[in-house]
This record gives C-alpha cells, structure tokens and sequence, in this order.
C-alpha cells in the first residue's frame, strides 16, 4: 500500500472509531455500571440506572451519541519509533475528528478562545489536544480516545501543595473538590488523581489516569491503598447516580503519580462522567488493529 492510502485508511478507521465510541460505551464501563445498579436496593437510585440502561439501548439502536455532548476530543498517542505513519498521525486524527463529526454525527463543541466562534467540526488551536509518548524500537502504535464532556470536564483542578500537607492534604483536595462540584458532572464518576512535581505534569497525570481500565490498580502499593482509601470515602458522601444518592458515587479511583520536588505536592485531579466515552485502539504496521476497549466494535475495508 502507498504512503497515501495508508494514511487514508488509518484516518478512516480513526473516524470510525471515534464515532462508534460517541455511541457505545467500552465493556468495562458497562460491566461496571450493571455491577452498581445490581448492589442498589433503593427504587429511585435503580430508576436512574435503568434510565441510564435504555438510553444506551436507544442510542446503539439508533447509531446516535450516548450523551448529547459528545465532547471536546482528545488523544494520548504511544507511537513507536518505528512506526510508518508516525510523522503524520496529529493531521489524519484531526482529520478523522472532522470525519466522525460529520458522519455520526457528533455535535460541534470546540470554540476558538477570544474569537468565541464554533469552528463546526469540533477541531481548532490545538483541538483536538494530544500528548505523546514515543517507544523506541516498535512498529506498532497505541492510540487512547477521549471525548471530554464538558459536565465532567468542569470539576477539573490542579494546585501544588505545601509538602508538609502530605498524602492526607492530597486526598482532602479531591474530596472537598468532588464534594463541590461531583454532583454537576453526572455520577457515577470516574476520578483520576495525578500526584508529581508540578501542577502541569499533574494534571496530564490525572488526565491520563482517566484512560486506565476500571478496576485497575496503580503498581506502587501506596498508591494502590490510596485509590481504595479515595473510591470508601467518595462513596460514602452518598452522591450517587445523577446526585440522586445511593452506595456509589464513583466507578473507580485511579491514581497516576511521577517523581516530584521535594519542597513541592502537586495533585490534581480529572473526572469522568457515567459515559466515560474513552477508547484504545492498537495498530501494528500494516494497519491490522485491536480494540481493546470495544469488543464490538468493526471496520469495513
Ligand atoms: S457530564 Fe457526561 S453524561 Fe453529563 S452531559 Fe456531560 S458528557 Fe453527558
């Protein structure tokens, strides 16, 4: 296959892609929404999940977006070195953004900052944003998906704390900040939690933590018992469904930390509504792929 058709090919999978994630959850935050309405007992709460249940039925029977915003998208690209089409990844995704906003369709959010005007297909400066990382000497290319509403965009915060705050600093700065605005952002929530050096890396971190698989744990131990210490206690503030109470409020804590200063905290944390729309597309270099998320999910040549 030549250069061009290669690159037409992977923006067409791209954009089917990122339309079929506007519509379908990924398994496991289906799997774990069934688990949390099946450990409800109250008929208000289950009412919630049930609604919550019919509207995906709808929209994957209608090939509509699962939530009427279907986001600001954004992109985490682990591209090998190797890789052929790794020079022209950030056009074809924006691209394939144009794509699936016309053909799914997905409503156009992304408004150039000062100028105040949509752009009406959901690209602009820097959108879709992207972070990168390049792994040297493989041929393959991962590709993490986001649609970042903006319900569950809004409780996002980063600050650097004193050190002598501590992990408990930490963990008081997301609970008061989901406490705050948790409610408006469509629980059940998944929080991601970046712990490093400044508030940048931190909140890449915390973003970045938001493309874990639920029931993920982070490897360092500490860490780990962090998640589970943040998921008892969110939990207990009994938020619940939509804000409408009951024994879970989030789908899951997860923590992504780096190395930091040692006179410095930084903590910030992302969230993730009930249609936490990600997804991670795995290419190898000829373009054959998996949907690690999506199991559903096809491509036709
Ligand atoms: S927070 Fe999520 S479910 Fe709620 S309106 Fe925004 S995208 Fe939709």
């Amino acid at each position: 296959m030549i250069l061009n058709e290669q690159i037409d090919k992977m923006t067409d999978i791209m954009a089917s892609f990122i339309g079929y994630t506007a519509v379908h959850l990924p398994d496991d935050v289906v799997a774990k929404l069934r688990g949390l309405r099946d450990a409800e007992d109250d008929p208000a709460v289950l009412s919630i999940y049930d609604m919550m249940f019919e509207n995906l039925r709808l929209a994957s029977e209608l090939g509509r977006p699962s939530c009427q915003d279907t986001g600001f998208v954004q992109f985490r690209i682990e591209c090998g070195s190797l890789f052929p089409l790794l020079g022209d990844l950030e056009n074809l995704l924006r691209r394939a953004v144009i794509t699936a906003t016309a053909d799914t369709p997905m409503r156009p959010n992304v408004v150039e900052t000062f100028d105040e005007i949509n752009t009406g297909n959901n690209t602009g400066k820097c959108a879709p944003s992207i972070s990168w990382k390049i792994i040297p000497e493989w041929d393959g290319c991962a590709i993490y998906t986001y649609l970042a509403g903006g319900g569950c965009s809004l409780p996002g915060h980063a600050a650097v704390l004193m050190p002598g705050e501590g992990y408990e600093g930490a963990a008081r700065f997301v609970l008061d900040r989901i406490a705050e605005y948790g409610p408006n952002a469509c629980p059940p929530l998944l929080i991601g939690v970046g712990i490093a050096n400044s508030v940048d890396t931190a909140a890449l971190l915390s973003k970045e933590a938001l493309f874990r698989p639920i029931g993920s744990k982070n490897p360092n131990e500490k860490a780990a018992e962090m998640e589970i210490m943040l998921e008892d206690a969110l939990n207990a503030m009994g938020i619940g469904p939509q804000g409408m109470g009951g024994k879970a409020s989030v789908l899951g804590v997860n923590i992504n930390n780096a190395a930091r200063h040692t006179a410095t905290l930084g903590v910030a944390v992302s969230t993730g509504c009930w249609t936490h729309r990600r997804g991670k597309i795995v290419f190898d270099r000829d373009l054959n792929f998996v949907t690690e998320t999506h199991s559903g999910f096809t491509y036709a040549q």
